[in-house]
């Protein structure tokens, strides 16, 4: 295996090494204690992208899907339930933790092809009050969704029935400022935070990771009115996240957002770069990005050797990962010259 250096680290956008300005900001930064409440760089931090993102306040977290249970805990009580996605995170993807931790039950709904949850399928799967039926309480969306950015027109919609219909709405934006680089791109604005602003604007809740493309080390924050994030709150000090000197990262997180936001563009081009790259290979069905994630699909005789082309790559330095379909996810630590490396890996493996 080669070093690290050389590596073409495709497997996530979690990946990504603070950069020397980053560690210099962590370094510099002025700490206390969370708990008690009297660290400045987490409050900072909070009060940073609680203005940004249009909230009262906000909450820091170690991680996304602790975000995510705050929030689902913080919107439902027990006997309670969520309206989400099959293949949203904070349903497939995070153990079950709203059912475990909660007794929140999920009430998961097929997406359409574009990613949404079809507006019927949302209000008929809301139950009537009744000793019957779960209460349903929420909608939770996810934006960007395995890559997809969700029309806006369609948050809108979705946001506003849910409230018609009186349920909380919370988006799971682990990738928010991804979808907000895309938003922007269609709309052809160039003002990132304010793209941002208005796709969180049409929610209750947003779970934001700093630890994705933003490139920080660790750490996601919740945003929502006081209220909520006083419940949310109190629900990360019983899930263990309740940090001491964190703002060693929320020094990492508020560089990420001051220096990594209008940089995701250059994610999305090389996304581009690659899907384009890896067109017209037979056996190989490559679905058009829309963000920093490439996916792909073996067809034909080529469906049996997933696992036979990743560890082709990795002999090659160039990390994918094949847990259901390929995975491609371009971030800040992959340049253009890496892109090239991996494309012509893969050519390389269909034309051997
Ligand atoms: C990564 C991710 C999370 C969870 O973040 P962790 O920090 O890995 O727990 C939640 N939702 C989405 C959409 C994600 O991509």
């Amino acid at each position: 295996m080669t070093d690290r250096s050389s590596l073409v680290d495709l497997r996530s956008d979690t990946v990504t090494q603070p950069t020397p300005a980053m560690r210099e900001a962590m370094m510099a930064a002025p700490l206390g204690d969370d708990v008690f409440g009297t660290d400045p760089s987490v409050n900072a931090l909070q009060e940073k992208i609680a203005a940004l993102l249009g909230f009262e306040a906000a909450l820091f977290v170690p991680t996304g899907t602790q975000s995510n249970l705050c929030a689902i805990l913080s919107h439902c009580g027990r006997g309670d339930e969520y309206i989400v996605g099959q293949q949203a995170h904070c349903y497939r993807w995070e153990g079950g933790g709203a059912a475990v931790f909660g007794s929140v039950q999920p009430q998961p709904l097929d997406h359409a092809p574009d990613g949404t949850l079809p507006l019927a399928q949302i209000e008929g799967a809301i139950k009537p009050d009744d000793a019957h039926f779960a209460r349903t309480r929420l909608l939770a969306l996810e934006n960007t969704l395995g890559g997809k950015l969700l029309p806006f027109e369609y948050v809108q919609a979705a946001t506003d029935l849910a409230k018609r219909k009186g349920l909380q709405r919370h988006l799971d934006g682990a990738r928010l400022f991804n979808a907000a680089t895309a938003q922007a791109a269609l709309n052809k604005r160039s003002d990132i935070r304010a793209e941002a602003r208005r796709i969180a604007q049409c929610f209750d809740s947003v779970s934001v990771c700093f630890s994705k493309g933003l490139g920080a080390p660790i750490g996601s924050a919740l945003v929502g009115s006081r209220e909520f994030i006083a419940r949310a709150h109190r629900i990360r000090k019983m899930a263990g996240g309740g940090m001491r000197q964190a703002g060693l990262l929320a020094a990492a997180a508020s560089h990420a957002l001051d220096h990594h936001v209008d940089r995701l563009a250059d994610d999305h081009a090389s996304a581009q770069r690659l899907a384009q790259g890896l067109e017209g290979i037979g056996g190989l069905a490559v679905e058009a990005p829309h963000t920093n994630i490439v996916f792909a699909d073996l067809t034909g005789a080529a469906q049996a050797r997933s696992s036979e082309l990743i560890a082709s790559l990795n002999q090659q330095g160039i990390l994918a990962t094949g847990l259901y379909r390929l995975r491609f996810v371009t971030h800040l630590d992959v340049d253009g010259a890496g892109v090239d490396r991996a494309v012509a890996a893969i050519r390389g493996f269909f034309n051997a």
